[in-house]
Formats: structure tokens, C-alpha cells, sequence
């Protein structure tokens, strides 16, 4: 796990953070964090976490309104395939969003390659329609900051990328994360959307929250942080949902608020056990 934050590291962070040197950086960052005894997860959140320094330049008005009732102006469009990327339900044609969901999904695809390289690309579903606004099967998804994602799986399946009928897997039956589902990968994942500084939220499936808290992930920072962000939500056994803060500049945006400190951990474990009294270990 990631306990070390030195003054070096934030330093190279820094420097890896600017996108053209992005590519080139990726590997020699990781042989680097290796050898100085991190895991691949510690290296890929610092990697990701690093604000982009050719993001803060001036940013045209894209982002309007609330994620359920917006739209979206100048979009970008997430390639098809890129590194470690593959795009879903493509008939579908709902590639668009926000420069900066855009930017996040590619760094998080490329980082995760980089550091799983066997394994599935991430699943990409739909982001927004080309000018944002209601879309059918999801009441947010409007305004060019949210995005689904496949979880990711043991067996590295992909979906066929024609297909339109949705998520293929259930990882969660009768409560409980299946034995396809892959904790450490999604792990990954979930840290470095969450520790990105632009994730407000990832709506999950109850049991996959508390799975990670089952696991006491909520020792570390990181750990704490990256829990804390997600957000049990029906309907999310065969996908994540990651939620874009409002990006700076965009004054067009309405921010939702803010998620409470804290792993949430011990109120799901107050759920499932109501008859446990005066739970000590709060809020992690
Ligand atoms: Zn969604």
C-alpha cells in the first residue's frame, strides 16, 4: 500500500503531471515507484492525482447546468480505443464530454494499462449525447461530467463495443461481490478516480463499498478518501458511475454538495447490523 508522500515524490508528480510528457514519464514512473518498494496502485493514484498543467490554460464555457438537467457546449469526444481504453455500446453515440472527463477517463485507461498490463482494457459506457441534455436510461449524464465504467473483471472479458443493451455482468448476486469480480484492479481504479481531485462521487453497488470496507481499506488516507467518494447506489452491480466536480472556470456548472468526511464505512455497517449499539469506531 501507499503510505509515503515525500517532497520528491510530489516533484516528480508534478513533472509526470504535463500531458505531453504524460506517455514518456508513465513507464520510467512506475520502474521508479517499484524500485523504491511502492505497488503499482500507490504509483498509479500519485500518477493520476497530479493536477494537469495544460488543463489550466483559459477553458471554454462547456459545462451547463446540473448533471440532471444540463447540457453541454464544445464537446470533447473519448476515442474508440485508445490505450488501455475500449468504448462501449457505440451505436449508442454517447462518447461526449466535458475536456476534463475526457482527460481524466484517458489518463486512468493509460495509468491502469500501465500498470495491469494483462488484463482487459477499461470498459467505457456512455458519457453524454454530443450536446448534453436527457438521454434515455439515465436521468443524469446531461451536462458532460458523468461517465459509466465496466468493473473490471478476473476472467478479462470485454463486450462486444457494437452492442446496445447495457452492462453485461452482474459482480454482485444475492448481496455479495462475485468471485469475477477483481477487488485489486477495481481497486485501482476506484483510487485513482477518486484521488484525481475531480471525482466527486462513484455510485456503486452497496456490497462493493462494503467489501473494501470489510477489508479495512479505510486505514490509509488514501484508503479513507477513496471510500469516502463512493456512493451505494441500486443498480450498479455491473457499473461504476464516476461524477465530475464542476471544473474550474466553468461558470455555466451547478456543484452538487459535497459528499460528508469521513469512509462512511461504520454507518453501512449500522445498516446491516441495527442492533449493534453505540458502534465506538465512527466515521472512519
Ligand atoms: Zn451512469
Amino acid at each position: 500500500m501507499c503510505h509515503h508522500e515525500s517532497a520528491e515524490n510530489y516533484f516528480l508528480l508534478r513533472v509526470g503531471a504535463h500531458r505531453s510528457l504524460e506517455s514518456t514519464m508513465l513507464k520510467t514512473f512506475f520502474e521508479w515507484s517499484r524500485s523504491q518498494g511502492f505497488g503499482a496502485t500507490c504509483a498509479l493514484v500519485f500518477f493520476v492525482g497530479a493536477p494537469s498543467l495544460a488543463r489550466s490554460a483559459e477553458a471554454p464555457p462547456q459545462v451547463e447546468g446540473f448533471y440532471t438537467r444540463g447540457s453541454l457546449q464544445s464537446p470533447s469526444e473519448l476515442p474508440e480505443v485508445g490505450p488501455g481504453l475500449l468504448r462501449l455500446f457505440l451505436p449508442r453515440d454517447r462518447g461526449f464530454g466535458s475536456s476534463s472527463l475526457v482527460d481524466l477517463i484517458e489518463s486512468v485507461a493509460e495509468g491502469l494499462s500501465s500498470a495491469y498490463p494483462v488484463g482487459e482494457r477499461l470498459q467505457v459506457g456512455d458519457l453524454s449525447a454530443e450536446g448534453g441534455g436527457k438521454i434515455t436510461r439515465h436521468s443524469s449524464h446531461q451536462n458532460g461530467l458523468d461517465v459509466d465504467l465496466r468493473y473490471f473483471a478476473k476472467d478479462h472479458r470485454e463486450q462486444d463495443p457494437q452492442g446496445v443493451e447495457g452492462f453485461d455482468e452482474a459482480f454482485v448476486y444475492q448481496g455479495k461481490v462475485t468471485r469475477n469480480f477483481d477487488l485489486e484492479r477495481n481497486w485501482a481504479l476506484l483510487s485513482s478516480l477518486a484521488l484525481s481531485g475531480k471525482v466527486q462521487r462513484i455510485f456503486v453497488d452497496e456490497a462493493i463499498k462494503r467489501k473494501y470496507c470489510a477489508q479495512k481499506r479505510y486505514q490509509t488516507p488514501e484508503g479513507r478518501e477513496t471510500l469516502r467518494r463512493l456512493r451505494p447506489y441500486p443498480h450498479h452491480a455491473d457499473h461504476l458511475h464516476a461524477r465530475l466536480f464542476c471544473p474550474s472556470g466553468q461558470t455555466q456548472c451547478e456543484s452538487q454538495s459535497e459528499v460528508p468526511e469521513g469512509s462512511g464505512c461504520s454507518s453501512l455497517r449500522l445498516r446491516a447490523f441495527p442492533w449493534v449499539v453505540g458502534d465506538s469506531n465512527l466515521e472512519h
